[in-house]
Protein backbone atom coordinates (compact mmCIF):
# COMPACT_ATOMS: atom_id res chain seq x y z
CA UNK A 1 0.00 0.00 0.00
CA UNK A 2 1.40 3.61 -1.33
CA UNK A 3 1.81 5.90 1.66
CA UNK A 4 -0.91 8.40 0.10
CA UNK A 5 -3.41 6.15 0.18
CA UNK A 6 -3.51 4.43 3.44
CA UNK A 7 -7.29 4.90 4.47
CA UNK A 8 -8.08 6.78 7.84
CA UNK A 9 -9.24 2.84 9.68
CA UNK A 10 -5.71 1.75 8.26
CA UNK A 11 -3.58 4.38 9.47
CA UNK A 12 -5.40 3.73 13.24
CA UNK A 13 -5.18 0.08 12.57
CA UNK A 14 -1.40 0.33 12.27
CA UNK A 15 -0.85 1.01 15.97
CA UNK A 16 -2.96 -1.60 18.78
CA UNK A 17 -4.42 0.42 21.45
CA UNK A 18 -2.85 -0.31 24.64
CA UNK A 19 -3.95 0.24 28.34
CA UNK A 20 -1.41 1.87 30.29
CA UNK A 21 -1.52 1.04 34.03
CA UNK A 22 0.38 0.26 36.67
CA UNK A 23 0.00 -1.04 40.14
CA UNK A 24 -0.72 2.26 42.53
CA UNK A 25 -1.45 -0.43 45.21
CA UNK A 26 1.82 0.69 47.28
CA UNK A 27 0.99 4.83 47.13
CA UNK A 28 -0.28 6.39 49.65
CA UNK A 29 -3.26 8.90 49.97
CA UNK A 30 -1.08 11.79 49.30
CA UNK A 31 0.36 10.36 46.48
CA UNK A 32 -2.59 9.55 45.28
CA UNK A 33 -3.82 13.11 45.42
CA UNK A 34 -1.25 14.47 43.25
CA UNK A 35 -1.74 12.59 40.23
CA UNK A 36 -4.62 13.71 39.04
CA UNK A 37 -3.19 17.31 39.85
CA UNK A 38 -0.07 16.34 37.51
CA UNK A 39 -2.20 14.83 35.08
CA UNK A 40 -4.03 18.52 34.53
CA UNK A 41 -0.84 19.28 33.98
CA UNK A 42 -0.06 17.33 31.72
CA UNK A 43 -2.67 18.26 29.73
CA UNK A 44 -2.04 22.10 29.20
CA UNK A 45 1.79 20.71 28.37
CA UNK A 46 -0.62 19.09 25.33
CA UNK A 47 -1.57 22.32 24.73
CA UNK A 48 1.46 24.21 24.86
CA UNK A 49 3.01 21.80 22.12
CA UNK A 50 0.59 21.70 19.97
CA UNK A 51 0.69 25.33 19.84
CA UNK A 52 4.79 24.72 19.55
CA UNK A 53 4.37 22.37 16.58
CA UNK A 54 2.46 24.31 14.23
CA UNK A 55 0.62 27.57 14.04
CA UNK A 56 -3.09 26.36 12.41
CA UNK A 57 -2.57 23.34 15.34
CA UNK A 58 -5.29 24.51 17.37
CA UNK A 59 -7.80 25.85 15.48
CA UNK A 60 -7.57 22.68 13.62
CA UNK A 61 -8.23 20.63 16.97
CA UNK A 62 -11.20 22.51 17.64
CA UNK A 63 -12.74 22.45 14.20
CA UNK A 64 -12.18 18.59 14.12
CA UNK A 65 -14.01 18.56 17.63
CA UNK A 66 -17.17 20.58 16.21
CA UNK A 67 -17.69 18.41 13.29
CA UNK A 68 -17.42 15.19 15.47
CA UNK A 69 -15.12 13.39 13.56
CA UNK A 70 -13.92 10.30 16.20
CA UNK A 71 -11.47 8.78 13.88
CA UNK A 72 -9.76 11.76 13.13
CA UNK A 73 -10.14 13.60 16.67
CA UNK A 74 -8.26 10.47 17.41
CA UNK A 75 -5.59 10.34 14.95
CA UNK A 76 -4.98 14.10 15.90
CA UNK A 77 -4.52 13.45 19.23
CA UNK A 78 -2.10 10.12 18.63
CA UNK A 79 -0.13 12.03 16.41
CA UNK A 80 -0.70 15.73 18.18
CA UNK A 81 -1.00 16.90 14.26
CA UNK A 82 -2.19 15.90 11.28
CA UNK A 83 0.59 14.69 9.75
CA UNK A 84 1.81 10.71 10.33
CA UNK A 85 5.26 11.02 11.57
CA UNK A 86 6.76 7.64 10.67
CA UNK A 87 4.76 7.60 7.62
CA UNK A 88 7.56 10.90 5.67
CA UNK A 89 5.23 13.23 7.48
CA UNK A 90 2.24 13.06 5.30
CA UNK A 91 -0.79 15.03 6.04
CA UNK A 92 -3.88 12.44 6.74
CA UNK A 93 -6.14 15.56 6.55
CA UNK A 94 -7.66 17.61 3.58
CA UNK A 95 -6.51 20.98 3.02
CA UNK A 96 -3.43 20.99 5.60
CA UNK A 97 0.15 22.51 4.55
CA UNK A 98 3.04 20.67 4.63
CA UNK A 99 4.80 20.12 8.41
CA UNK A 100 6.45 23.36 8.78
CA UNK A 101 10.06 22.72 9.42
CA UNK A 102 10.63 25.01 12.50
CA UNK A 103 7.50 23.98 13.94
CA UNK A 104 6.24 27.53 15.30
CA UNK A 105 9.44 28.44 16.54
CA UNK A 106 10.02 30.87 14.00
CA UNK A 107 8.07 33.22 11.89
CA UNK A 108 7.01 30.28 8.50
CA UNK A 109 8.57 32.94 6.37
CA UNK A 110 11.98 32.95 7.81
CA UNK A 111 14.52 31.32 5.93
CA UNK A 112 18.06 30.11 7.84
CA UNK A 113 20.26 32.66 6.60
CA UNK A 114 18.10 35.30 7.82
CA UNK A 115 18.08 33.87 11.30
CA UNK A 116 21.97 33.26 11.03
CA UNK A 117 22.63 36.98 9.65
CA UNK A 118 20.20 38.41 12.19
CA UNK A 119 22.06 36.64 15.18
CA UNK A 120 25.49 38.30 14.20
CA UNK A 121 23.82 42.25 14.68
CA UNK A 122 23.03 41.14 18.06
CA UNK A 123 25.33 42.81 19.95
CA UNK A 124 26.24 40.62 23.21
CA UNK A 125 27.13 36.76 23.21
CA UNK A 126 24.35 36.87 26.07
CA UNK A 127 22.01 38.00 23.81
CA UNK A 128 23.25 35.48 21.07
CA UNK A 129 22.93 32.82 23.40
CA UNK A 130 19.16 33.81 24.37
CA UNK A 131 18.13 33.64 20.22
CA UNK A 132 20.08 30.77 19.91
CA UNK A 133 18.77 28.82 23.21
CA UNK A 134 16.42 25.96 23.88
CA UNK A 135 14.34 28.38 25.83
CA UNK A 136 12.68 31.12 23.66
CA UNK A 137 10.58 31.45 20.34
CA UNK A 138 11.52 33.59 17.44
CA UNK A 139 8.98 36.51 16.28
CA UNK A 140 9.17 39.61 13.76
CA UNK A 141 8.50 42.66 15.23
CA UNK A 142 6.29 45.29 13.50
CA UNK A 143 8.85 46.61 11.72
CA UNK A 144 9.72 42.65 10.23
CA UNK A 145 12.98 42.26 12.53
CA UNK A 146 13.37 39.26 14.61
CA UNK A 147 13.69 39.05 17.94
CA UNK A 148 13.52 36.57 20.51
CA UNK A 149 10.69 35.81 23.35
CA UNK A 150 11.52 33.83 26.38
CA UNK A 151 9.04 30.74 26.99
CA UNK A 152 7.30 32.20 30.24
CA UNK A 153 5.90 35.42 28.71
CA UNK A 154 5.16 33.05 24.57
CA UNK A 155 3.32 29.88 26.60
CA UNK A 156 2.16 32.50 29.46
CA UNK A 157 -1.20 31.65 29.51
CA UNK A 158 -0.73 27.94 30.01
CA UNK A 159 2.31 27.90 31.73
CA UNK A 160 0.99 29.70 34.77
CA UNK A 161 -1.74 26.95 35.59
CA UNK A 162 0.34 24.42 35.03
CA UNK A 163 2.72 25.37 37.40
CA UNK A 164 0.18 25.95 40.44
CA UNK A 165 -1.42 22.59 39.49
CA UNK A 166 2.48 21.48 40.63
CA UNK A 167 2.66 23.68 43.60
CA UNK A 168 -0.80 21.87 44.65
CA UNK A 169 0.85 18.59 44.13
CA UNK A 170 3.42 19.12 45.81
CA UNK A 171 1.15 20.39 48.56
CA UNK A 172 -0.29 16.98 48.47
CA UNK A 173 3.42 14.96 49.01
CA UNK A 174 4.86 17.17 51.08
CA UNK A 175 2.13 14.97 54.03
CA UNK A 176 4.61 12.24 52.68
CA UNK A 177 7.16 10.78 55.64
CA UNK A 178 10.79 12.02 55.19
CA UNK A 179 12.40 9.61 52.38
CA UNK A 180 14.81 6.72 53.69
CA UNK A 181 17.63 7.18 50.96
CA UNK A 182 19.79 10.00 50.11
CA UNK A 183 18.27 12.47 47.71
CA UNK A 184 16.07 15.02 46.50
CA UNK A 185 12.72 14.59 47.45
CA UNK A 186 9.54 14.65 44.78
CA UNK A 187 7.70 17.67 45.93
CA UNK A 188 11.26 19.73 46.29
CA UNK A 189 11.61 18.78 42.29
CA UNK A 190 8.08 19.46 41.77
CA UNK A 191 8.31 22.99 43.04
CA UNK A 192 11.96 24.12 41.49
CA UNK A 193 10.24 22.62 38.09
CA UNK A 194 7.21 25.24 38.75
CA UNK A 195 9.04 27.86 39.45
CA UNK A 196 10.86 27.92 36.27
CA UNK A 197 8.44 27.72 34.07
CA UNK A 198 7.47 30.88 35.55
CA UNK A 199 11.45 31.88 35.83
CA UNK A 200 12.58 30.77 32.02
CA UNK A 201 15.57 29.49 34.32
CA UNK A 202 15.75 25.51 33.74
CA UNK A 203 19.10 24.63 35.27
CA UNK A 204 18.49 24.32 39.16
CA UNK A 205 15.44 21.93 38.47
CA UNK A 206 17.10 19.79 35.59
CA UNK A 207 19.98 18.99 38.66
CA UNK A 208 17.07 18.14 41.21
CA UNK A 209 15.52 15.58 38.87
CA UNK A 210 18.95 14.17 38.35
CA UNK A 211 19.69 14.13 41.86
CA UNK A 212 15.81 12.45 42.24
CA UNK A 213 15.81 9.80 45.44
CA UNK A 214 15.41 6.42 44.72
CA UNK A 215 13.12 6.49 47.33
CA UNK A 216 10.42 8.78 45.72
CA UNK A 217 7.22 6.33 44.63
CA UNK A 218 6.60 8.56 41.84
CA UNK A 219 8.74 9.84 39.14
CA UNK A 220 8.03 13.02 36.90
CA UNK A 221 9.58 14.73 34.17
CA UNK A 222 8.44 17.60 33.10
CA UNK A 223 9.71 20.53 31.07
CA UNK A 224 10.90 21.72 27.40
CA UNK A 225 13.69 19.00 26.23
CA UNK A 226 13.51 17.31 22.67
CA UNK A 227 14.56 19.61 20.12
CA UNK A 228 12.98 17.66 17.18
CA UNK A 229 10.44 19.88 16.29
CA UNK A 230 12.72 22.33 15.44
CA UNK A 231 13.92 20.56 12.24
CA UNK A 232 15.65 23.77 10.98
CA UNK A 233 18.30 23.71 13.88
CA UNK A 234 17.60 22.10 16.43
CA UNK A 235 17.81 24.41 19.02
CA UNK A 236 14.35 24.89 20.46
CA UNK A 237 12.76 22.31 23.29
CA UNK A 238 9.62 21.19 22.99
CA UNK A 239 7.31 20.86 26.32
CA UNK A 240 6.27 17.51 27.57
CA UNK A 241 5.11 16.39 30.61
CA UNK A 242 5.62 12.20 32.07
CA UNK A 243 3.87 10.89 35.09
CA UNK A 244 5.34 7.76 36.25
CA UNK A 245 5.72 5.90 38.98
CA UNK A 246 8.66 3.32 40.00
CA UNK A 247 8.75 -0.28 39.04
CA UNK A 248 9.69 -1.52 42.32
CA UNK A 249 10.93 -5.07 40.91
CA UNK A 250 13.03 -3.43 38.52
CA UNK A 251 14.82 -1.79 40.85
CA UNK A 252 15.55 -4.67 42.13
CA UNK A 253 17.05 -5.76 39.73
CA UNK A 254 18.88 -3.01 38.60
CA UNK A 255 20.75 -3.61 41.91
CA UNK A 256 21.78 -6.89 41.17
CA UNK A 257 23.06 -5.38 37.93
CA UNK A 258 24.77 -2.60 39.89
CA UNK A 259 28.17 -5.01 39.46
CA UNK A 260 29.37 -3.78 36.25
CA UNK A 261 32.50 -5.01 37.45
CA UNK A 262 31.26 -8.49 37.35
CA UNK A 263 30.03 -9.06 33.86
CA UNK A 264 33.02 -6.62 32.88
CA UNK A 265 35.44 -9.41 34.28
CA UNK A 266 34.03 -12.71 32.57
CA UNK A 267 33.73 -11.02 29.47
CA UNK A 268 35.68 -13.17 26.34
CA UNK A 269 37.84 -11.06 25.53
CA UNK A 270 41.54 -10.28 26.52
CA UNK A 271 42.17 -8.20 29.33
CA UNK A 272 43.78 -5.56 27.79
CA UNK A 273 40.38 -4.97 26.39
CA UNK A 274 38.90 -5.13 29.47
CA UNK A 275 37.80 -1.95 31.99
CA UNK A 276 39.12 -2.23 35.44
CA UNK A 277 36.82 0.24 36.88
CA UNK A 278 33.12 0.98 35.84
CA UNK A 279 30.50 3.14 37.13
CA UNK A 280 26.86 2.12 36.57
CA UNK A 281 24.95 5.03 34.71
CA UNK A 282 21.74 6.18 36.51
CA UNK A 283 18.56 4.00 35.05
CA UNK A 284 15.15 4.44 36.58
CA UNK A 285 12.25 2.20 35.48
CA UNK A 286 8.91 3.39 35.33
CA UNK A 287 5.14 2.37 34.94
CA UNK A 288 3.60 4.91 32.67
CA UNK A 289 0.40 6.22 33.74
CA UNK A 290 0.01 9.67 31.47
CA UNK A 291 2.24 11.41 29.21
CA UNK A 292 1.57 15.05 27.28
CA UNK A 293 2.98 17.00 25.21
CA UNK A 294 5.97 16.07 22.83
CA UNK A 295 4.75 12.58 23.02
CA UNK A 296 3.21 10.82 19.98
CA UNK A 297 3.25 7.57 18.00
CA UNK A 298 5.43 5.51 17.68
CA UNK A 299 5.33 5.30 21.68
CA UNK A 300 8.67 5.83 23.35
CA UNK A 301 9.85 3.42 25.70
CA UNK A 302 13.06 5.17 27.26
CA UNK A 303 14.61 7.99 27.37
CA UNK A 304 17.80 9.92 28.67
CA UNK A 305 17.34 13.12 29.38
CA UNK A 306 18.43 16.55 29.94
CA UNK A 307 19.64 17.58 26.78
CA UNK A 308 20.84 20.71 28.26
CA UNK A 309 24.99 20.50 27.72
CA UNK A 310 25.37 22.89 31.00
CA UNK A 311 22.69 20.74 32.89
CA UNK A 312 24.68 17.42 31.91
CA UNK A 313 28.11 18.93 32.63
CA UNK A 314 26.82 19.80 36.21
CA UNK A 315 24.88 17.05 37.10
CA UNK A 316 25.30 14.14 34.27
CA UNK A 317 22.37 12.08 32.71
CA UNK A 318 19.56 10.00 33.32
CA UNK A 319 18.03 7.11 31.84
CA UNK A 320 14.27 6.76 32.43
CA UNK A 321 12.98 3.23 30.87
CA UNK A 322 9.58 2.92 30.57
CA UNK A 323 8.58 -0.97 31.45
CA UNK A 324 4.80 -1.04 30.87
CA UNK A 325 4.87 0.63 27.21
CA UNK A 326 8.10 -2.24 26.51
CA UNK A 327 5.17 -4.80 28.20
CA UNK A 328 2.39 -3.17 25.47
CA UNK A 329 4.87 -3.77 22.76
CA UNK A 330 5.64 -6.43 23.32
CA UNK A 331 2.43 -7.79 23.38
CA UNK A 332 0.70 -5.94 20.50
CA UNK A 333 4.21 -6.14 18.31
CA UNK A 334 6.59 -8.56 19.60
CA UNK A 335 4.69 -11.65 20.33
CA UNK A 336 2.71 -11.86 16.72
CA UNK A 337 6.26 -11.56 15.25
CA UNK A 338 7.35 -14.23 17.01
CA UNK A 339 4.39 -16.16 16.12
CA UNK A 340 5.28 -15.66 12.05
CA UNK A 341 9.22 -16.09 12.28
CA UNK A 342 9.93 -18.83 15.18
CA UNK A 343 9.93 -22.49 14.89
CA UNK A 344 6.36 -23.90 16.88
CA UNK A 345 8.59 -25.65 19.56
CA UNK A 346 10.36 -22.60 20.81
CA UNK A 347 7.45 -20.33 20.80
CA UNK A 348 7.00 -21.83 24.60
CA UNK A 349 10.49 -20.02 25.17
CA UNK A 350 8.81 -16.52 24.38
CA UNK A 351 8.81 -14.32 27.54
CA UNK A 352 7.53 -10.55 27.80
CA UNK A 353 10.04 -10.72 31.69
CA UNK A 354 13.27 -11.82 28.81
CA UNK A 355 12.01 -8.91 26.39
CA UNK A 356 12.09 -6.64 29.64
CA UNK A 357 14.95 -7.61 31.07
CA UNK A 358 17.29 -7.48 27.96
CA UNK A 359 16.24 -4.23 27.25
CA UNK A 360 17.78 -3.06 30.93
CA UNK A 361 20.78 -5.17 30.37
CA UNK A 362 21.26 -3.41 26.61
CA UNK A 363 21.05 -0.37 28.60
CA UNK A 364 23.64 -1.42 31.24
CA UNK A 365 25.74 -3.42 29.12
CA UNK A 366 26.42 -0.09 26.87
CA UNK A 367 29.06 1.04 29.40
CA UNK A 368 31.01 -2.65 29.11
CA UNK A 369 33.26 -3.02 27.28
CA UNK A 370 36.56 -0.69 25.21
CA UNK A 371 35.19 3.00 24.76
CA UNK A 372 38.69 3.74 23.97
CA UNK A 373 40.74 1.68 21.61
CA UNK A 374 43.82 0.63 22.49
CA UNK A 375 45.92 3.58 20.54
CA UNK A 376 43.90 5.56 22.94
CA UNK A 377 41.42 7.50 20.66
CA UNK A 378 37.62 7.45 21.42
CA UNK A 379 35.81 4.40 19.38
CA UNK A 380 33.53 6.58 17.96
CA UNK A 381 36.39 8.65 16.30
CA UNK A 382 37.33 5.71 14.70
CA UNK A 383 34.24 3.53 13.88
CA UNK A 384 32.79 6.94 12.32
CA UNK A 385 29.62 6.11 10.47
CA UNK A 386 29.29 3.06 11.83
CA UNK A 387 30.27 3.00 15.37
CA UNK A 388 26.34 3.71 16.13
CA UNK A 389 25.13 0.06 14.74
CA UNK A 390 28.13 -1.65 16.08
CA UNK A 391 27.74 0.21 19.73
CA UNK A 392 24.32 -1.09 19.47
CA UNK A 393 25.16 -4.03 18.47
CA UNK A 394 27.65 -4.49 21.26
CA UNK A 395 25.03 -3.51 23.87
CA UNK A 396 22.60 -6.37 22.39
CA UNK A 397 24.45 -9.52 22.30
CA UNK A 398 26.81 -8.58 25.47
CA UNK A 399 23.26 -7.86 27.09
CA UNK A 400 22.38 -11.50 25.91
CA UNK A 401 25.92 -12.59 27.10
CA UNK A 402 25.34 -11.04 30.69
CA UNK A 403 21.87 -12.20 30.89
CA UNK A 404 23.22 -16.43 30.75
CA UNK A 405 26.14 -15.45 33.12
CA UNK A 406 23.55 -14.16 35.73
CA UNK A 407 21.04 -16.66 35.11
CA UNK A 408 23.92 -19.37 35.95
CA UNK A 409 24.99 -17.35 38.99
CA UNK A 410 21.36 -17.06 40.44
CA UNK A 411 21.23 -13.17 40.07
CA UNK A 412 18.45 -13.64 37.59
CA UNK A 413 15.52 -16.03 38.41
CA UNK A 414 12.34 -15.08 36.42
CA UNK A 415 13.65 -16.15 33.64
CA UNK A 416 15.35 -18.91 32.03
CA UNK A 417 18.70 -18.77 29.63
CA UNK A 418 16.39 -20.43 26.59
CA UNK A 419 13.78 -17.37 27.37
CA UNK A 420 16.54 -15.35 26.74
CA UNK A 421 17.75 -16.59 23.54
CA UNK A 422 14.69 -17.41 21.77
CA UNK A 423 13.08 -13.98 22.41
CA UNK A 424 16.02 -12.11 21.83
CA UNK A 425 15.71 -14.42 18.45
CA UNK A 426 12.44 -13.20 17.69
CA UNK A 427 13.02 -9.35 18.91
CA UNK A 428 15.91 -9.47 16.00
CA UNK A 429 12.59 -9.68 13.40
CA UNK A 430 11.48 -6.52 15.42
CA UNK A 431 13.79 -4.17 14.62
CA UNK A 432 15.38 -5.16 10.81
CA UNK A 433 11.35 -4.87 10.07
CA UNK A 434 12.28 -0.90 10.23
CA UNK A 435 15.59 -1.16 8.03
CA UNK A 436 18.69 -1.93 8.19
CA UNK A 437 19.14 2.35 7.23
CA UNK A 438 18.49 3.07 10.86
CA UNK A 439 21.24 1.75 13.95
CA UNK A 440 19.51 -0.38 15.68
CA UNK A 441 18.14 -2.38 12.43
CA UNK A 442 21.72 -2.55 11.11
CA UNK A 443 23.10 -3.64 14.26
CA UNK A 444 20.29 -6.61 14.58
CA UNK A 445 21.36 -7.68 11.00
CA UNK A 446 24.56 -8.31 11.77
CA UNK A 447 23.66 -10.20 14.93
CA UNK A 448 21.48 -12.59 13.47
CA UNK A 449 23.66 -12.96 10.15
CA UNK A 450 26.56 -13.98 12.47
CA UNK A 451 24.37 -16.15 14.56
CA UNK A 452 23.03 -17.88 11.74
CA UNK A 453 26.58 -18.71 10.55
CA UNK A 454 27.81 -20.07 13.56
CA UNK A 455 25.01 -22.15 13.63
CA UNK A 456 23.50 -20.96 17.25
CA UNK A 457 20.48 -19.86 15.29
CA UNK A 458 19.10 -22.27 12.21
CA UNK A 459 16.29 -21.73 9.78
CA UNK A 460 14.10 -24.76 8.75
CA UNK A 461 14.12 -24.32 5.39
CA UNK A 462 10.82 -26.39 4.60
CA UNK A 463 8.96 -23.83 7.06
CA UNK A 464 10.92 -20.53 6.68
CA UNK A 465 10.80 -20.75 10.73
CA UNK A 466 13.75 -19.89 12.83
CA UNK A 467 15.24 -21.46 16.28
CA UNK A 468 17.97 -21.34 18.66
CA UNK A 469 20.08 -24.18 18.93
CA UNK A 470 20.49 -24.84 22.61
CA UNK A 471 23.72 -26.24 22.10
CA UNK A 472 25.33 -23.89 19.82
CA UNK A 473 24.04 -20.41 20.93
CA UNK A 474 26.26 -20.09 24.46
CA UNK A 475 29.61 -20.31 22.37
CA UNK A 476 27.94 -18.35 18.90
CA UNK A 477 26.92 -15.30 21.39
CA UNK A 478 30.10 -15.49 23.48
CA UNK A 479 32.06 -15.28 20.09
CA UNK A 480 30.02 -12.47 18.87
CA UNK A 481 30.54 -10.42 21.95
CA UNK A 482 34.51 -11.13 21.68
CA UNK A 483 34.46 -9.98 17.69
CA UNK A 484 32.69 -6.82 18.32
CA UNK A 485 34.33 -5.55 21.12
CA UNK A 486 37.82 -6.53 19.76
CA UNK A 487 36.95 -4.43 16.68
CA UNK A 488 35.98 -1.64 19.13
CA UNK A 489 39.35 -1.64 20.95
CA UNK A 490 41.14 -1.95 17.83
CA UNK A 491 39.44 0.72 16.53
CA UNK A 492 40.43 -0.62 12.75
CA UNK A 493 37.80 1.11 10.09
CA UNK A 494 38.58 -1.09 7.57
CA UNK A 495 37.85 -4.26 9.38
CA UNK A 496 35.12 -2.73 10.64
CA UNK A 497 33.90 -2.06 7.18
CA UNK A 498 34.41 -5.93 5.91
CA UNK A 499 32.54 -6.77 9.09
CA UNK A 500 29.71 -4.73 8.46
CA UNK A 501 29.46 -5.58 4.73
CA UNK A 502 29.69 -9.08 4.99
CA UNK A 503 27.20 -9.27 8.23
CA UNK A 504 24.47 -6.79 7.06
CA UNK A 505 23.47 -8.18 3.80
CA UNK A 506 19.86 -9.83 4.58
CA UNK A 507 19.92 -13.45 3.80
CA UNK A 508 16.30 -14.87 1.35
CA UNK A 509 15.52 -16.48 4.04
CA UNK A 510 15.25 -13.46 6.65
CA UNK A 511 13.09 -11.64 3.88
CA UNK A 512 11.16 -14.30 3.41
CA UNK A 513 10.49 -13.93 7.17
CA UNK A 514 9.96 -10.16 7.18
CA UNK A 515 7.60 -10.33 3.96
CA UNK A 516 5.16 -12.20 5.98
CA UNK A 517 5.02 -10.31 8.91
CA UNK A 518 4.35 -7.64 6.30
CA UNK A 519 1.52 -9.74 4.98
CA UNK A 520 0.43 -10.45 8.08
CA UNK A 521 -0.54 -7.25 9.11
CA UNK A 522 0.78 -6.65 12.49
CA UNK A 523 0.87 -3.45 14.16
CA UNK A 524 3.98 -0.91 13.82
CA UNK A 525 3.05 0.29 17.35
CA UNK A 526 0.97 0.77 20.05
CA UNK A 527 -0.91 3.91 21.37
CA UNK A 528 -2.21 4.59 24.77
CA UNK A 529 -5.20 4.72 26.71
CA UNK A 530 -4.53 6.32 30.28
CA UNK A 531 -7.47 5.00 32.34
CA UNK A 532 -6.11 7.46 35.18
CA UNK A 533 -7.04 10.67 32.56
CA UNK A 534 -10.32 9.01 31.89
CA UNK A 535 -11.07 8.83 35.37
CA UNK A 536 -11.25 12.92 35.85
ZN1 LIG B 1 21.36 1.21 22.91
Amino acid sequence: MSVATRSIPNRIARFAAYECTADLSHLSTHERAAIPKLVKAAKLFDQIYLRQAWSGNEALQEKLKEKGDRDLCLLFDMYKGPWASEDENVPFIEGVPKRPEGGNFYPEDMKKEEFEEWVKTLSSPEEQRHAKGLYTTIRRNNDGILGYVPYNQEYKDLLEPAAKLMHEAADDLAQLAPLEEKGTNIQTFLRSRADALSSNDYLPSELDWLSLSKSNKLEITAGPYEVYTDAIFGYKSAYEFYVHVRDEASSRLLEAFSDLQFVEDHLPIPDKYKNDKLIPAPIVVVNQLFSGGDVAVPMTAAYNLPNDEEAVKKGGSKLVLIKNVQEGKFKHVMAPIAEQVLAKDQLQYLSADAFTTHILLHEVCHSNGPHHTLGGDTVRSKLQEHHSALEEAKADIAALFAAHLMVEKGKIENVTSRQFWATFLAAAFRSIRFGIQEAHGLGQACQLNYLLEKGGATCDPATNLFSVDFDKIEQAVADLTHDIMVLQGDGDKKAVDDFVEKYSKLGHETKKALDRIEEAGIPVDIRPIYPIAEEQ
